[in-house]
């Protein structure tokens, strides 16, 4: 395995996240819209050996942490095969995967099987009428049970994700933030990123993680911790004698572009060096038209020269950001 390659800003690229769906069995309003979501079709849609021929050379080419994500990465049909086998690449220090918990009851024990011990599943909510209100389908219950089957199993590290949305559910931050005194959670607060079109999302329903660091600080004081990914995007705090942490993390307010270690693969072979950056590259044509690893690993290496430096949305829904949907892209 080769030294992680470096971008145009001495930033090191060793994260790739790989989306293998964008259909998903939830809704949420901050993501898709209810109806009428445009969708890959199948024949465009990598298949699990192209997946899995370019994970290889990522990992060869010093590709060190690898997410799977979608979408829902749970609907997609063998999904615990792509993951046995990536999680044989030799190199490879971390697999995880990122979802909606709806399907964990079934999967998580075979997910550890299948070599997954990292694990980030939303959940915005502990109300499950507010669980129907934000995602549009009413399995609350579900998740949460998805969710201590996870830990039952012994995935470890659970990461929790919650997007604060104004007016909708803010007044869970501090319930949410709970959850970690008696769970070994690590709860994450993330600012919504506008992906949505205006029509869907009102400015005012934006709160940034300044804001929601001072309602935390609120309950008790927070110390100051260490977070179970070493030095990702969030910042880390634990309340007094709670066994998991809360975590914060910025992409609006306080943009973490220049530590930026990541690379995105989208479900139809589109590698993007930024989620929110227009440019991307297709891999999907190089596998399909015979290239050989050599140049599939050039066509990389020139896509992370032009990362760009960091976004530019501090003015947050001054604009619809991106020119894919979120579940398009893979979170
Ligand atoms: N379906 C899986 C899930 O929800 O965990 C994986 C894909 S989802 C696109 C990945 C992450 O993106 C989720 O944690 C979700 O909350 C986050 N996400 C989606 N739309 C977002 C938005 N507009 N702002 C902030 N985070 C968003
Ligand atoms: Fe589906 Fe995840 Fe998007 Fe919700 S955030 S609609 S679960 S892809
Ligand atoms: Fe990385 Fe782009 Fe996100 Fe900044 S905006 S953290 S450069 S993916």
């Amino acid at each position: 395995m080769s030294a992680p390659p470096m971008d145009g800003y001495d930033r090191r690229i060793d994260y790739l996240r790989i989306s293998v769906t964008d259909r998903c069995n939830l809704r949420c309003r901050y993501c898709m819209p209810a109806e009428g979501v445009w969708k890959l079709g199948h024949e465009e849609v990598l298949r699990y050996e192209e997946i899995m021929r370019l994970a290889a050379i990522a990992v060869r080419m010093g590709i060190s942490k690898i997410r799977i994500t979608g979408g829902e990465p749970l609907v997609r049909k063998d999904i615990l095969y792509l993951c046995a086998n990536i999680s044989r690449l030799e190199g490879l220090k971390s697999l995880s995967v990122t979802t909606n918990g709806v399907l964990l009851g079934e999967y998580a024990e075979k997910l550890f099987s299948a070599g997954i011990r990292r694990l980030n599943i939303s959940l915005d909510t502990l109300k499950p009428e507010r669980f129907f209100q934000i995602t549009r389908v009413d399995c609350f219950q579900q998740v949460w049970e998805g969710i201590l089957a996870a830990q039952r199993v012994g995935i470890s590290p659970i990461k929790l994700n919650a997007v604060i949305l104004r007016g909708t559910n803010d007044d869970e931050i501090e319930d949410l933030a709970r959850l970690t005194v008696d769970h070994p959670f690590h709860v994450r607060f993330i600012e919504l990123m506008p992906f949505r079109p205006q029509e869907e999302h009102s400015p005012s329903e934006f709160v940034s993680s300044d804001e929601i660091l001072e309602r935390l600080s609120g309950i008790a004081p927070l110390q100051p911790a260490a977070g179970p990914e070493g030095n990702g995007p969030a910042v880390h705090f634990r309340l007094p004698g709670a066994l998991g942490t809360i975590g914060i993390i910025s992409p609006i307010t306080h943009h973490f572009c220049a530590k930026c270690n990541r690379l995105r693969l989208t479900a139809d072979g589109k590698l993007r060096t930024c989620l929110f950056a227009s440019e991307e590259t297709d891999l999907r044509q190089l596998l399909r038209n015979g290239a050989t690893d050599a140049s599939i690993m050039e066509t990389i290496r020139k896509a992370i020269l032009s990362k760009p430096e960091r976004h530019s949305l501090e003015r947050p829904f001054s604009r619809k950001c991106i020119s894919r949907p979120m579940f398009a892209i893979g979170g």
